[in-house]
Protein backbone atom coordinates (compact mmCIF):
# COMPACT_ATOMS: atom_id res chain seq x y z
CA UNK A 1 0.00 0.00 0.00
CA UNK A 2 1.16 3.17 -1.18
CA UNK A 3 0.14 6.49 0.88
CA UNK A 4 -0.75 8.26 -2.27
CA UNK A 5 -2.88 4.97 -4.06
CA UNK A 6 -5.71 5.91 -5.68
CA UNK A 7 -4.87 10.13 -5.47
CA UNK A 8 -4.11 12.10 -9.19
CA UNK A 9 -1.85 14.23 -9.15
CA UNK A 10 -0.88 16.60 -12.20
CA UNK A 11 3.49 17.60 -12.63
CA UNK A 12 3.65 20.87 -14.17
CA UNK A 13 7.11 20.64 -16.16
CA UNK A 14 7.33 17.12 -15.24
CA UNK A 15 9.84 16.27 -18.24
CA UNK A 16 13.26 17.06 -16.15
CA UNK A 17 14.56 18.26 -12.87
CA UNK A 18 12.33 18.91 -10.04
CA UNK A 19 8.96 18.13 -11.97
CA UNK A 20 10.70 14.72 -12.81
CA UNK A 21 11.72 13.89 -9.18
CA UNK A 22 8.40 14.86 -8.09
CA UNK A 23 6.41 13.02 -10.34
CA UNK A 24 8.65 9.66 -9.55
CA UNK A 25 8.39 10.34 -5.89
CA UNK A 26 4.16 11.09 -6.08
CA UNK A 27 4.33 8.10 -8.10
CA UNK A 28 6.58 5.56 -6.12
CA UNK A 29 3.70 6.14 -3.27
CA UNK A 30 0.74 5.00 -5.50
CA UNK A 31 -0.14 7.92 -7.07
CA UNK A 32 -1.17 8.27 -10.78
CA UNK A 33 0.46 11.11 -11.84
CA UNK A 34 0.23 13.11 -15.13
CA UNK A 35 3.24 14.77 -16.57
CA UNK A 36 3.07 17.86 -18.78
CA UNK A 37 5.68 20.20 -20.37
CA UNK A 38 6.53 21.86 -23.94
CA UNK A 39 8.54 18.67 -25.35
CA UNK A 40 7.07 14.88 -25.66
CA UNK A 41 10.63 13.06 -25.11
CA UNK A 42 11.47 14.39 -22.00
CA UNK A 43 7.65 13.23 -20.98
CA UNK A 44 7.99 10.29 -22.29
CA UNK A 45 11.31 8.95 -20.64
CA UNK A 46 9.61 10.13 -16.95
CA UNK A 47 6.80 7.98 -18.17
CA UNK A 48 9.05 5.18 -18.81
CA UNK A 49 11.08 5.57 -15.59
CA UNK A 50 7.32 5.55 -13.90
CA UNK A 51 6.20 2.44 -15.10
CA UNK A 52 9.42 0.84 -14.71
CA UNK A 53 9.12 1.21 -10.66
CA UNK A 54 5.40 -0.42 -11.52
CA UNK A 55 3.79 3.24 -11.00
CA UNK A 56 1.03 4.75 -13.63
CA UNK A 57 0.87 7.29 -15.32
CA UNK A 58 0.37 9.57 -18.62
CA UNK A 59 2.46 12.50 -20.60
CA UNK A 60 0.49 15.45 -22.04
CA UNK A 61 2.42 17.71 -24.19
CA UNK A 62 0.97 21.23 -23.17
CA UNK A 63 1.53 25.09 -22.84
CA UNK A 64 0.99 26.12 -19.22
CA UNK A 65 0.64 29.38 -20.07
CA UNK A 66 -2.01 28.77 -23.11
CA UNK A 67 -5.51 28.99 -21.49
CA UNK A 68 -7.15 26.33 -24.30
CA UNK A 69 -4.13 23.94 -23.90
CA UNK A 70 -4.33 24.11 -19.62
CA UNK A 71 -7.99 23.05 -19.84
CA UNK A 72 -7.08 20.05 -22.50
CA UNK A 73 -4.69 18.56 -20.34
CA UNK A 74 -7.12 18.73 -17.00
CA UNK A 75 -9.60 17.75 -19.30
CA UNK A 76 -7.45 14.87 -20.67
CA UNK A 77 -6.13 14.28 -17.30
CA UNK A 78 -9.28 13.68 -15.45
CA UNK A 79 -10.72 11.68 -18.61
CA UNK A 80 -7.76 9.01 -18.22
CA UNK A 81 -7.01 8.68 -14.59
CA UNK A 82 -10.34 10.46 -12.97
CA UNK A 83 -10.29 13.84 -11.41
CA UNK A 84 -7.31 15.73 -9.84
CA UNK A 85 -6.46 15.27 -6.25
CA UNK A 86 -2.87 16.74 -6.25
CA UNK A 87 -1.33 19.71 -8.57
CA UNK A 88 1.80 20.63 -8.65
CA UNK A 89 3.04 23.92 -10.33
CA UNK A 90 6.34 23.41 -11.11
CA UNK A 91 6.95 24.44 -14.92
CA UNK A 92 8.81 27.81 -15.06
CA UNK A 93 11.25 29.40 -16.97
CA UNK A 94 14.61 31.74 -16.17
CA UNK A 95 14.44 35.35 -17.71
CA UNK A 96 15.65 38.37 -16.30
CA UNK A 97 18.88 41.02 -16.42
CA UNK A 98 17.98 44.12 -14.75
CA UNK A 99 14.53 45.39 -15.41
CA UNK A 100 15.39 48.24 -17.66
CA UNK A 101 17.33 45.80 -19.72
CA UNK A 102 13.97 43.88 -20.28
CA UNK A 103 12.45 43.17 -23.48
CA UNK A 104 8.78 43.44 -23.65
CA UNK A 105 8.39 40.06 -25.18
CA UNK A 106 10.85 38.57 -22.32
CA UNK A 107 9.26 40.34 -19.48
CA UNK A 108 5.73 38.84 -20.92
CA UNK A 109 7.29 35.29 -21.49
CA UNK A 110 8.54 34.83 -18.59
CA UNK A 111 5.62 36.13 -16.41
CA UNK A 112 3.00 34.07 -18.75
CA UNK A 113 4.74 30.72 -18.23
CA UNK A 114 5.78 31.35 -14.24
CA UNK A 115 2.58 33.08 -12.94
CA UNK A 116 -0.40 32.96 -15.67
CA UNK A 117 0.64 29.25 -15.84
CA UNK A 118 -0.10 28.15 -12.10
CA UNK A 119 -3.03 30.67 -11.98
CA UNK A 120 -4.64 28.74 -15.16
CA UNK A 121 -3.97 25.53 -13.64
CA UNK A 122 -5.40 26.43 -10.04
CA UNK A 123 -8.27 27.73 -11.90
CA UNK A 124 -8.74 24.77 -13.82
CA UNK A 125 -8.52 22.50 -10.92
CA UNK A 126 -10.11 24.43 -8.11
CA UNK A 127 -13.55 24.26 -8.76
CA UNK A 128 -13.41 20.40 -9.23
CA UNK A 129 -11.54 20.14 -5.56
CA UNK A 130 -14.09 22.74 -4.05
CA UNK A 131 -17.11 19.97 -5.23
CA UNK A 132 -15.24 17.29 -4.08
CA UNK A 133 -13.77 18.87 -0.20
CA UNK A 134 -10.41 17.74 -0.88
CA UNK A 135 -7.35 19.09 -2.95
CA UNK A 136 -3.82 19.66 -2.36
CA UNK A 137 -2.02 22.12 -4.05
CA UNK A 138 2.02 22.48 -3.94
CA UNK A 139 3.11 25.86 -5.71
CA UNK A 140 7.21 25.54 -6.42
CA UNK A 141 8.56 28.95 -6.09
CA UNK A 142 12.37 29.98 -5.72
CA UNK A 143 14.23 31.62 -3.37
CA UNK A 144 14.25 34.70 -5.37
CA UNK A 145 10.61 34.74 -4.85
CA UNK A 146 11.69 35.51 -0.78
CA UNK A 147 14.74 37.67 -1.61
CA UNK A 148 15.40 40.83 -4.23
CA UNK A 149 18.24 39.52 -5.98
CA UNK A 150 19.44 42.13 -9.02
CA UNK A 151 19.19 41.19 -12.18
CA UNK A 152 17.10 38.31 -12.29
CA UNK A 153 13.80 40.74 -13.20
CA UNK A 154 10.67 38.96 -14.39
CA UNK A 155 11.90 35.79 -12.50
CA UNK A 156 12.08 37.33 -9.27
CA UNK A 157 9.41 39.48 -9.81
CA UNK A 158 6.53 36.16 -11.15
CA UNK A 159 8.08 34.40 -8.41
CA UNK A 160 7.10 36.91 -5.49
CA UNK A 161 3.67 37.05 -7.18
CA UNK A 162 3.44 33.31 -7.47
CA UNK A 163 3.54 33.04 -3.48
CA UNK A 164 1.06 35.56 -3.20
CA UNK A 165 -1.37 33.83 -5.52
CA UNK A 166 -0.70 30.54 -3.44
CA UNK A 167 -1.64 32.55 -0.17
CA UNK A 168 -4.88 33.83 -1.80
CA UNK A 169 -5.78 30.43 -2.85
CA UNK A 170 -5.20 29.09 0.52
CA UNK A 171 -7.04 31.58 2.06
CA UNK A 172 -10.32 31.11 -0.36
CA UNK A 173 -10.59 27.61 0.12
CA UNK A 174 -8.80 26.21 3.28
CA UNK A 175 -12.37 26.31 4.63
CA UNK A 176 -13.33 23.51 1.07
CA UNK A 177 -10.71 21.28 2.41
CA UNK A 178 -8.15 22.37 -0.41
CA UNK A 179 -4.13 22.87 1.04
CA UNK A 180 -1.65 25.22 -0.38
CA UNK A 181 1.46 25.05 0.43
CA UNK A 182 4.80 26.83 -1.64
CA UNK A 183 8.23 25.58 -1.98
CA UNK A 184 11.01 28.17 -2.41
CA UNK A 185 14.54 26.12 -3.07
CA UNK A 186 17.87 28.02 -3.53
CA UNK A 187 19.91 26.03 -6.05
CA UNK A 188 19.50 22.62 -7.46
CA UNK A 189 21.37 21.15 -10.06
CA UNK A 190 18.94 21.33 -13.09
CA UNK A 191 18.93 22.29 -16.61
CA UNK A 192 17.96 25.60 -15.63
CA UNK A 193 21.28 25.59 -13.29
CA UNK A 194 23.59 22.83 -14.41
CA UNK A 195 25.94 25.46 -16.97
CA UNK A 196 25.99 28.35 -13.96
CA UNK A 197 29.45 29.24 -14.09
CA UNK A 198 31.48 29.45 -10.49
CA UNK A 199 28.09 27.06 -9.18
CA UNK A 200 29.77 24.08 -6.83
CA UNK A 201 26.75 21.63 -7.28
CA UNK A 202 28.25 19.31 -4.74
CA UNK A 203 26.79 22.06 -2.31
CA UNK A 204 23.45 22.55 -4.16
CA UNK A 205 20.44 20.80 -3.56
CA UNK A 206 18.79 17.91 -5.63
CA UNK A 207 15.78 17.80 -7.36
CA UNK A 208 15.00 14.46 -5.14
CA UNK A 209 15.50 16.58 -2.02
CA UNK A 210 12.45 18.83 -2.97
CA UNK A 211 10.47 15.99 -4.07
CA UNK A 212 11.34 14.41 -0.64
CA UNK A 213 9.77 17.84 0.66
CA UNK A 214 7.07 17.21 -1.49
CA UNK A 215 6.14 14.00 -0.73
CA UNK A 216 5.72 15.01 3.07
CA UNK A 217 3.84 18.07 1.81
CA UNK A 218 1.06 15.50 0.55
CA UNK A 219 0.97 13.16 2.98
CA UNK A 220 1.14 14.86 6.55
CA UNK A 221 -1.68 14.93 9.05
CA UNK A 222 -4.17 16.83 7.76
CA UNK A 223 -4.08 19.09 10.56
CA UNK A 224 -0.18 20.43 10.36
CA UNK A 225 -1.04 23.98 8.82
CA UNK A 226 2.37 25.50 7.01
CA UNK A 227 1.82 28.98 7.06
CA UNK A 228 4.19 30.43 4.88
CA UNK A 229 6.17 29.96 1.66
CA UNK A 230 9.12 27.01 2.84
CA UNK A 231 12.34 27.72 1.98
CA UNK A 232 14.70 24.92 1.33
CA UNK A 233 18.34 25.82 1.28
CA UNK A 234 21.94 24.23 1.47
CA UNK A 235 23.65 24.97 4.58
CA UNK A 236 27.00 25.70 2.03
CA UNK A 237 27.03 28.48 -0.26
CA UNK A 238 27.00 26.92 -3.77
CA UNK A 239 29.15 29.96 -4.81
CA UNK A 240 31.92 29.82 -2.58
P1 LIG B 1 13.94 22.62 -15.59
O1 LIG B 1 14.28 23.59 -16.66
O2 LIG B 1 14.58 21.29 -15.57
O3 LIG B 1 12.36 22.40 -15.51
C1 LIG B 1 11.41 23.31 -15.97
C2 LIG B 1 10.33 22.51 -16.68
O4 LIG B 1 9.28 23.42 -17.06
C3 LIG B 1 10.84 21.85 -17.96
O5 LIG B 1 10.46 20.48 -17.95
C4 LIG B 1 10.13 22.59 -19.07
O6 LIG B 1 9.79 21.77 -20.17
C5 LIG B 1 8.87 23.06 -18.36
N1 LIG B 1 8.28 24.22 -19.02
C6 LIG B 1 8.88 25.39 -19.35
N2 LIG B 1 8.03 26.19 -19.97
C7 LIG B 1 6.85 25.52 -20.06
C8 LIG B 1 5.59 25.81 -20.60
N3 LIG B 1 5.33 26.99 -21.21
N4 LIG B 1 4.60 24.89 -20.49
C9 LIG B 1 4.84 23.71 -19.89
N5 LIG B 1 6.02 23.36 -19.35
C10 LIG B 1 7.01 24.27 -19.45
O7 LIG B 1 14.24 23.42 -14.25
P2 LIG B 1 13.97 23.09 -12.71
O8 LIG B 1 15.12 23.65 -11.98
O9 LIG B 1 13.59 21.67 -12.50
O10 LIG B 1 12.73 24.03 -12.41
C11 LIG B 1 11.54 23.57 -11.81
C12 LIG B 1 10.98 24.64 -10.89
O11 LIG B 1 11.88 24.88 -9.82
C13 LIG B 1 10.75 25.99 -11.56
O12 LIG B 1 9.55 26.53 -11.08
C14 LIG B 1 11.92 26.82 -11.08
O13 LIG B 1 11.63 28.20 -11.08
C15 LIG B 1 12.06 26.27 -9.67
N6 LIG B 1 13.36 26.53 -9.04
C16 LIG B 1 14.50 25.99 -9.54
C17 LIG B 1 15.70 26.25 -8.89
C18 LIG B 1 17.00 25.69 -9.38
O14 LIG B 1 18.03 26.07 -8.82
N7 LIG B 1 17.02 24.79 -10.34
C19 LIG B 1 15.73 27.07 -7.76
C20 LIG B 1 14.55 27.61 -7.30
C21 LIG B 1 13.35 27.32 -7.93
Amino acid sequence: MGQLDRQVALVTGGGSGIGRAVALALAAEGANVSICGRRREPLEATLALIEANGGTGIAIPADVSDDGQVEGLVDETSDALGPIDILVNNAAIGGGGAIHEHSVEVWDHVLDVNLRGPFLLARAVLPGMRGRKRGHLVNISSESGLEYYAGVGAYGVGKHALNALSEYIQRENQDFGIRVDTICPGMVVTEMTEDSAGLDHAKCLFPEDIADLVLWLVTRRPNIKIGRPILIQTMLNPWE
